[in-house]
């Protein structure tokens, strides 16, 4: 997904939401520097970043 800045999210190939949408995957989270920009731009407010630590 182009909207996060360290390209950690993609669009899940095996999981997917009950309308067949593909769900989001993170590939490492211990790159994600909490910007928030998923959970702003996510259509349905899915998305919540908590800070670790
Ligand atoms: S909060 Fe983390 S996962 Fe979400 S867009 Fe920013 S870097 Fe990517």
């Amino acid at each position: 997904m182009s909207q996060c800045p360290v390209k950690i999210l993609e669009l899940s190939k095996e999981r997917f939401n009950q309308s067949g949408y593909a769900l989001v995957d993170v590939s490492d989270i211990n790159r994600c520097i909490g910007c928030t920009f998923c959970a702003i731009i996510c259509p349905d407010s899915v998305i919540k970043v908590i800070k670790n630590g």
